[in-house]
């Protein structure tokens, strides 16, 4: 401010000395006094010119064309300038701040959309787009419910008593594939909701599953138990004699073995589900297996034809001499599943052979072919769903608990390993496992 007045009376000196010195002697005094006057005015039109210049600038709001002035005036546009560009650089970090946060928003596996007061769309992520079927381009701005047309959602978005969550079908949904959203509105701001939405199809059908599961163990255990408790009524409140004692004891006897077999085969599926994938360090000797496997085949046959006359004719041939790497125990459990079923179905005297050969691939399959009654195509892609039978009765009659299959396709899985089912209605079937080759060492051979 003392420069400013300073120059100001510098100014007017200036015009008084310019007035003394150009006035005769006799009007010094007078030219003084209107040099000063007159230098007043000049300053007033310089300083005029500057904040004119300054105004311009700050007008054009054009940060790269600095307006170039001096004194106070200067002062001022360069604190106007630093404050501009302090505030442009926040407007820049709040921008790129808005920009990331849209991007987590945009990450994440849950839709989200962000609706203003009326409920019109003001943004929304990609899995958003995909739940309800929107898009970027044509659907922002537009109301949610004109768009999202489920009677119950517009009920709950109408009710707007948004403290639990709604399922509704997604958009994709059909009746063969049922796809189920939860969502649910959050209020925030100034009346503005923020809409969440999951895609719990596949916890839907994880819950139907274990429902479905609970629901037959109980009821392929509640057979048996039923049977058991009918004849320990029995024994308990009838006068038997011996033979009818025995053979009573002998019906409770099976009836509990098949219930044995039923909660062993479940601790096989839940082993095999709950424990990390066999090693490769365990070598598994072949023919060693495929011994006992014809051991317990022969005995199996027998007990179910009832004596060696009319057993099956089972013939092992073309055995690999090999070693598989993995599960000993597993690779057992999953091949003897295999061979039992063919002994179970197949009627008494029916031929069933084994082998284990190379592949030209270097893959070894392991097969089992029947001369049995065969499976017709429609229940080959659903004999591993746990507890699905053909023939119910077959099944229960020779021992079967449904498990078989479920254990034959997991241990498979968790050697890399493949199961395969061909079948003819009447003429027999073959079921194999063709394990990859890294799982297999012929060196021994
Ligand atoms: P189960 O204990 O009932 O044998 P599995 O899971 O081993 O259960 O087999 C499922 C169903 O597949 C059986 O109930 C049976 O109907 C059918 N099945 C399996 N193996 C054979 C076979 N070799 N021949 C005919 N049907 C078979």
């Amino acid at each position: 401010m003392l420069l400013r007045f300073l120059s100001f009376v510098v100014f007017q000196a200036l015009g008084a000395l310019a007035g003394w010195y150009l006035a005769a002697p006799a009007a010094a005094v007078k030219f003084s006094l209107l040099g000063l006057v007159v230098g007043g005015l000049c300053w007033f039109v310089v300083d005029m010119t500057r904040s004119l210049r300054l105004q311009h600038w700050l007008r054009k709001g054009d940060m790269s064309d600095v307006a170039t002035v001096s004194g106070v005036w200067g002062e001022i546009a360069d604190r106007a300038r630093r404050l501009v560009r302090a505030k442009e650089q926040a407007l820049r970090d709040s921008q790129n701040r808005l920009h990331e946060f849209l991007l987590a928003l945009q990450a994440s596996p849950n839709g989200v959309v962000l609706l203003e007061a009326q409920g019109h769309i003001e943004w929304f992520n990609q899995m958003a787009g995909t739940h309800f079927g929107l898009d970027a381009k044509r659907d922002m701005l537009q109301h949610f419910s004109n768009l999202v047309r489920d009677p119950g959602f517009a009920s709950y978005f109408a009710a707007h008593d948004f403290k639990s969550e709604l399922d509704m079908p997604g958009r994709d949904s059909t009746p063969s594939r049922p796809v189920k959203l939860s969502v649910q509105l959050y209020p925030y701001g100034e009346g503005r909701l923020l809409l969440l939405s999951r895609d719990v199809t596949a916890l839907e059908q994880a819950d139907a599953m274990r429902r479905d599961f609970v629901a037959n163990v109980s009821h392929e255990i509640r057979t048996p138990l039923t049977v058991l408790a009918g004849f320990v009524e029995t024994l308990q409140t009838l006068p038997l004699n011996e033979s009818e004692r025995v053979h009573y004891l002998a019906l409770m006897s099976t009836q509990a073995q098949r219930m044995q077999s039923l909660v062993q085969d479940l601790l096989t599926l839940s082993r095999l589900e709950g424990s990390p994938p066999p090693s490769f360090s365990e070598r598994v000797n072949m023919p060693t297996l495929m011994r006992q496997l014809q051991e317990d085949g022969a005995s199996l046959s027998s007990v179910l034809t009832g004596g060696l006359d009319k057993a099956h004719v089972l013939v092992f041939d073309a055995i690999l001499d090999c070693e598989m790497t993995g599960s000993g125990h597993e690779l057992l459990s999953a091949m003897s599943n295999l061979l039992s079923n063919a002994i179970r179905y197949t009627p008494a005297g029916g031929g069933i052979r084994v082998r284990l050969a190379l592949l030209p691939d270097d893959r070894v399959e392991f097969s089992v072919r029947d001369s049995g009654p065969g499976i017709a195509p429609e229940h080959i892609p659903r004999l591993t769903e746990r507890f699905y039978r053909v023939d119910r009765s077959r099944s229960r009659d020779t021992g079967g608990t449904g498990l078989g299959l479920a254990i034959v396709k997991h241990v498979a899985q968790r050697h890399g390993a493949e199961l395969h089912i061909q079948s003819t209605p009447g003429k027999g079937s073959v079921f194999s496992i063709v394990f990859p080759n890294n799982r297999v060492n012929l060196s021994i051979a």
